[in-house]
């Protein structure tokens, strides 16, 4: 089954993606993370990702699309997956559909997590995230190390880092981007039947899993 996270930057996404992704049994697709791990590893991609990215503005439609082809063509996603901030464009949506049809498969549920601004800024202004594995974390200070089990047990283990493009002008480029760019494709979805579901993603985050998962009829 492949599901599409969709809300705003910080409403909980990369948070839930992990615990819906072990329900479902799939992987994650999540472009921001592929776009930073990009960047560590130095490849033209990410260098070329990164001015964007600190500023808060999309990456072009066409890297994204290359990302989510590429990897929903691999094996481990062949029974779906579940996507983290893509798709953020119209476009984006669009190319999605193709690639699932040209593979034969087609999209399970588009969740929109729904969430005022003001809870937003409050999130981000204290969200601290892996430098390795984009785990996010609240209540912790920087320089602490990650707790998420693949993470450390890899070499070394991240460190909680503050993301650049979490100071709060980036947020407020990053908010315009989701409403003149992202809010449209939900408009999208509605016309071309696709399934959606709404849940309130303000509140503890167990809670906020079991709406998801309740949504997604898991
Ligand atoms: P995220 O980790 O999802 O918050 O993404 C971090 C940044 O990566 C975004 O602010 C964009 O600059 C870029 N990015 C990630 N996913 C996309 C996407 N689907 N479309 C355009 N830009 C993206």
């Amino acid at each position: 089954m492949v599901i599409v996270l969709f809300g705003k930057p910080g409403a909980g996404k990369g948070t839930q993606a992990p615990r819906l992704a072990a329900a479902l049994g799939v992987p994650i697709l999540a472009t921001g993370e592929a776009l930073r791990a990009a960047l560590r590893a130095g490849t033209p991609m990410g260098l070329a990702a990164k001015a964007f990215m600190d500023r808060g503005d999309l990456v072009a439609d066409d890297v994204i699309l290359g990302i989510i082809k590429e990897t929903l063509s691999q094996p481990a996603y062949t029974k779906g997956a579940v996507l983290d901030g893509v798709v953020r464009t119209v476009p984006q949506a669009a190319g999605l559909d193709k690639v699932l049809a040209d593979l034969g498969r087609s999209l399970g549920a588009v969740l929109v997590f729904d969430i005022p601004d003001d809870e937003i800024i409050s999130r981000i202004s204290s969200r601290l995230t892996c430098d390795k594995c984009s785990a996010p974390y609240t209540s912790r200070v920087p320089g602490e190390k990650c707790e998420v089990v693949g993470c450390v047990s890899g070499k070394g283990g991240g460190t909680l880092i503050r993301r650049q493009d979490d100071d709060p002008d980036a947020v407020k480029t990053r908010l315009d981007a989701y409403r003149k760019s992202t809010e449209p494709v939900l408009a999208w979805y509605q016309q071309n039947g696709a399934r959606i579901a709404t849940i309130d993603a303000v509140g503890a985050i167990d809670d906020i899993t079991g709406r998801a998962r309740l949504a997604l009829g898991l």
